[in-house]
């Protein structure tokens, strides 16, 4: 007799540690810049470089990004806390240890919520803690296929954010990820950026029966570099480590790599080998000291949060959770609606158009061409303004629709940009009336079909009104005199 294995006989259990790139100027303890893309080894020094004989300097602008992100996650704030050595040989670690915080980490504890299938949840976190990244290997750099290690990123400041095993499936990790992604944003700490690897994620993935007291043993997927390979490599792991139990075998402690080309992970390295860095405090930089005065200046630089956001949006403005849900996620959206609502002034109304164009039309362009908010031609006073002319009946629709396009793709002034492309809408009435009779002239079978009842030709009639009038026509006014001239309504 044969069994079937339902993965929902299991539960799902998920940790992610996070590197998040600090967004500093220079390394953590060097003056070299952090720049992304130089030639490779531009941006070294002996310091990051790690020769003998040199002596680390803390960056003092990574302690303050540390305790603002700890702040906003609702971590405590450790008053002391000590790098450490983290000792393990690859090429692009010349030092042959990387500096990191092992035992007392600057941040413990805190959290963050999210939402999933319209649940909300709290995920703890465990600490957070400042380290060194490492540099890069390069391979088939030169004809004859060798590799090269590029240090320019050696040094650069990263916070490792670690959470409890809290999640319970992939849906939860992505939202997790996706939630502590966008307050670093918020906060400005970090980019962001999953591509470049500027913020990437490992995860923990573990599977144990239901109702079991026991997490089963874990395996770590490194670098997952976007939302969607996490998922997949979760749920690939998910089934991998069922089958595992179900067969009676193991599941060993180990390091996988997700290959998004075959849907797999693999055995990357087993933990157990990779695990003994024989960690020891760094004896070049003395204890960190967080004093008051610096968490008072990183409480007073907190902004408002998404989730935070997002309660006002729906709140004060009446915006949906859907709606504003969008603005304050991943796109970037909400300072670009911030500033657009208060140059057009007013309420929920104002609100709810602003909304509109920001997640269809401009979310579509700027889909289009891959550019954030920050880098479109489009600034929010003249997507206010745009508003104001469509409001004052100046343009209609269609016509603010082109006039947006063409601000967002080469900037310019919305008002001298009517005039000069025609936009204006045609309110005239004489205007539109001839070009009405013209059209019921030029289509005698549809007239009579539609007075006949036999079919309702409106939308017919209205999209010839409007070609003729090179679609500026005033709506309102097309509509209210085709009603009059076919009768009916
Ligand atoms: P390491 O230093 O080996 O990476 P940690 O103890 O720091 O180990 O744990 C790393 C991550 O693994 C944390 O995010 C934690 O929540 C997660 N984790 C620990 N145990 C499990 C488990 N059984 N299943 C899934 N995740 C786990
Ligand atoms: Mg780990
Ligand atoms: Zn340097």
């Amino acid at each position: 007799m044969t069994r079937t294995v339902a993965a929902s006989d299991y539960q799902v259990v998920i940790g992610l540690e996070v590197h998040a790139q600090l967004l500093t100027l220079t390394k953590i303890f060097c003056g070299c810049s952090t720049g992304f893309g130089g030639a490779p080894n531009s941006h070294v020094c002996p310091i990051c470089l790690g020769l003998p004989g040199v002596l680390p300097a803390l960056n003092a602008r990574v302690v303050e990004l540390a305790v603002k992100t700890g702040l906003a996650l609702g971590c405590a704030i450790q008053p002391v806390s000590v790098f450490s050595r983290k000792n393990y040989f690859y090429p692009d670690l010349p030092k042959g240890y990387q500096i990191s915080q092992y035992e007392l980490p600057i941040c413990l504890g805190g959290g963050l919520a999210i939402t999933v299938d319209g649940r909300e949840k709290f995920i703890r976190l465990t600490r957070i803690h400042m380290e060194e990244d490492a540099g890069k290997n390069l391979h088939d750099v030169a004809a004859d296929g060798s590799s090269g290690v590029d240090l320019n990123r050696a040094g650069v400041p990263l916070l490792e954010i670690v959470s409890e095993p809290d999640l319970r499936s992939a849906d939860e990790a992505v939202e997790y990820l996706k939630a502590l992604r966008a307050i670093l944003l918020a906060l400005g700490v970090n980019d962001g950026n999953l591509e470049e690897g500027s913020f990437r994620c490992d995860a923990n993935v573990s599977v144990m029966r239901k109702g079991a007291t026991q997490y089963g043993t874990r395996a770590e997927l490194k670098n997952m570099n976007s939302f969607r390979y996490l998922k997949q490599a979760v749920e690939y792991e998910v089934r991998r480590q069922v089958a595992l139990v179900e067969t009676g075998q193991p599941v060993v402690q180990e390091t996988r790599l997700y290959d998004p080309a075959r849907g797999e992970t693999r055995s990357m390295r087993s933990k157990e080998e990779a695990h003994d860095y024989r960690y020891f405090p760094e004896p070049d930089l003395p204890p960190v000291r967080v004093g008051e005065a610096l968490v008072a200046r990183m409480r007073a630089e907190q902004p408002e949060l998404p989730r935070a956001r997002a309660a006002r949006y729906q709140g004060s403005l009446g915006l949906s959770a859907q709606d504003a849900g969008v603005l304050v996620g991943d796109g970037g959206l909400a300072d670009f609606f911030d500033a657009a609502l208060s140059a057009r002034g007013g309420g929920a109304e104002a609100a709810k158009k602003v909304a509109n164009w920001l997640i269809g039309e401009l979310s579509r362009l700027a889909n289009e061409t891959g550019l954030p908010p920050r880098a479109w031609k489009l600034t929010p006073a003249r997507l206010a303004e745009v508003l104001g002319l469509l409001d004052a009946g100046t343009v209609n629709g269609a016509g603010a629709k082109l006039l947006v396009e063409e601000l967002f793709r080469h900037g310019g002034d919305p008002a001298e940009l009517v005039r000069r492309r025609g936009l204006a809408q045609v309110s005239d009435e004489g205007a539109i009336e001839a070009a009405v009779d013209a059209v019921l002239a030029a289509s005698p079978a549809e007239v009579e079909r539609h007075r006949s009842g036999k079919k309702d030709l409106t939308g017919f009639f209205v999209g010839q009104v409007m070609k003729a009038l090179k679609g500026k026509g005033n709506p309102g006014v097309v509509n209210a005199l085709l009603k009059k001239k076919l009768g009916g309504g």
